[in-house]
């Protein structure tokens, strides 16, 4: 008789363009296997945030490569999603600011600043245990992730969840303009040279376009079984 032996802790990566619910599918998932759930898209929000507020020229590839080589950017486990200190100060809120929307993925566009902040992920990936999510886990940061998801829902779907999320922290935005700011941020970042976002070949695909988060999160544990 073989022994039963207790499965080792996976690593499950969690990539798709904006708005597909990758955050909030992926903290769930997290908390039901008791995993640390990493927002890879937080850290690329922080350094945004440093070089609008010094005033980085954001043409700047060599400056912001500088930047993102003196910047501290911690995660913390927080109620909903993690908690993100740039230097020691917490700017959870203030990243979700659409001026840094608007601006993040010409910072994440520079090889330099990926160089820096995917080292980081790597690091708190060692081990395994989490649940990360971003544009390029599944084919960059984490290529040999145990499990990879694809999530994906139509533009208008993905627009109405973004104005939502707007709104409740207090930014009233039309559905108009946040759906071309969503259209124009995937381009951006599905055609950028270094790791753009793109679904791993054996990554599962979910569209969640209608579908209510516990669906997508029960369907991606079945999956992590
Ligand atoms: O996930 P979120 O929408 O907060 O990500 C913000 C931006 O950060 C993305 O539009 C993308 O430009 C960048 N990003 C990235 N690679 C990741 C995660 C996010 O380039 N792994």
């Amino acid at each position: 008789m073989t022994a039963t032996h207790r499965s080792r802790p996976l690593t499950i990566a969690i990539d798709g363009p904006a708005g597909a619910g990758k955050s909030t599918v992926a903290r769930q998932v997290a908390e039901r296997l008791g995993y640390l759930y990493i927002d890879t898209g937080a850290m690329y929000r922080a350094l945004t945030l440093k070089a609008l507020r010094l005033r980085v020229p954001l043409d700047d590839a060599a400056a912001l490569t500088a930047l993102a080589a003196t910047t501290t950017i911690r995660l913390e486990r927080g109620e909903e999603g993690n908690r993100v200190f740039l230097d020691g100060e917490d700017v959870t809120a203030a990243i979700r600011d659409p001026e840094v929307s608007r601006h993040v993925s010409t910072v994440a566009a520079v090889p330099g600043v990926r160089e820096r902040l995917v080292q980081l992920q790597r690091e708190m990936a060692r081990g395994g245990g989490v649940v990360m999510d971003g544009r390029d886990i599944g084919t960059h940061v984490l290529p040999d992730a145990d499990r990879k998801f694809f999530l994906t829902a139509t533009v208008e779907e993905r627009a109405r969840r973004r104005q939502a999320e707007l709104a409740r922290a207090g930014h009233q935005v039309d559905l108009e303009s946040v759906k071309a700011e969503i259209e124009r941020r995937d381009r951006l970042d599905s055609t950028r040279e270094h790791s753009p976002l793109t679904q791993a070949p054996d990554a599962i695909a979910i569209d969640t376009t209608g579908l209510p988060v516990a669906e997508v999160v029960n369907r991606i544990l079945e999956y992590c079984r």
